[in-house]
């Protein structure tokens, strides 16, 4: 390469004081060792304990260390959606601030981007410190989002990846108020790969993903990928009408205490599937509502380190 490259690292954090220093060492130590330069944008989700102060305290000794500061939190993914806008990397990486994905695997991603890709995803081939749970339930999710939607997402993959600027240029444009970043990655096309990588433990402190916050990402990435459940409510209640159908037919030919049953089993189906489908279109219609209000995605309190503070208005 002639020019030399610069590459923007972007880090959302969200009360991560534990490890913070431990992070942005081991990503001072990789840099140090690599040509291509670097810049290491962390957004501060509205942390509580002092993860901005070492943040801060960092910055005095790097100088390739900047801050995009949230006034409260707004989530993991809009966190991600404001690094991207900051970062004026040729190509920016996202990672987790908590060392679960490995800067050592970044040089396989720059090695298939300098090879003409535009995405260079990490695929998960181990999940270290993980729990049962949260491994079979997303194994089982992203095998069922990508059943569900035409747009290729890649499987047992999350944010950990790489992205050209012209992806990135891209990805700034949308607004959605609950995005679901990896499946806008995969839908924006492009060339993409994946490198394999083993998803290490924590070096700090406790997942920030709570099962609540883990089944809105999930359901997220439904309604924002898929229009099959509103669908599948549809044949529910064809279902559920045959089955009540059945039932009365039943009752009419035998006269059994059974049928009783069966009348009472299938009106509880119904009820049931009427429930299932009002949640669905629920669901959907939530995301409308949502999206109409034309609200701010996120607020910014503060940038630090960044030449000019080019996007210090609301976004
Ligand atoms: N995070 C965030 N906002 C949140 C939750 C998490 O910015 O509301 C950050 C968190 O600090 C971490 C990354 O997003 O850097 C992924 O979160 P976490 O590691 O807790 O998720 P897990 O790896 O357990 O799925
Ligand atoms: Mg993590």
């Amino acid at each position: 390469m002639s020019q030399t490259q610069l590459i923007s690292i972007v880090l959302p954090v969200y009360n991560e004081s534990a490890g913070i220093k431990k992070t942005i060492a081991v990503l001072e130590n990789y840099v140090e060792a690599r040509d291509e330069q670097y810049e290491l944008i962390f957004v501060d989700d509205g942390s509580s304990d002092d993860t901005v102060a070492k943040i801060n305290a960092a910055m005095a000794q790097c100088r390739n260390v900047r801050l995009v500061q949230f006034s409260r939190n707004f989530g993991h993914q809009l966190a991600i959606s404001a690094g991207i806008r900051y970062a004026s990397g040729d190509a920016v990486v996202v990672m987790d601030a908590d060392l679960q994905d490995p800067p050592s695997v970044i040089p396989a991603m720059i090695a298939q981007w300098q090879a003409g890709y535009a995405v260079v995803y990490g695929k998960r081939r181990h999940r270290d410190g993980e729990t049962w749970f949260k491994k079979v339930s997303a194994a089982a999710f992203y095998r069922l989002l990508r059943a569900m939607t035409s747009t290729d997402i890649p499987v047992d993959t999350g944010d950990f990846r790489l992205m050209d600027r012209k992806v990135v240029d891209v990805l700034k444009q949308f607004d959605e108020t609950d995005p679901y970043v990896r499946g806008l990655v995969s839908w924006v096309g492009f060339k993409q790969t994946g490198v394999l990588y083993d998803r290490q433990d924590r070096n700090a402190g406790k997942s920030k993903y709570p099962l609540k916050k883990m089944l809105h990402l999930a359901l997220n990435g439904i309604t924002s990928f898929s229009t099959i459940p509103l669908t599948l409510a549809l044949w529910f209640s064809g279902l559920a009408l045959g089955i009540s159908v059945l039932s009365v037919l039943i009752a009419e030919l035998t006269g059994t205490l059974g049928a009783t049953v069966w009348i009472v089993a299938s009106l509880f189906f119904l009820g049931s599937g009427l429930f299932l489908s009002l949640g669905i279109i629920g669901s959907y219609l939530g995301r409308v509502f949502n999206q109409s209000r034309e609200r701010p995605l996120y607020i910014v309190a503060q940038t630090q380190g960044f030449a000019q503070n080019k996007f210090q208005q609301y976004q």
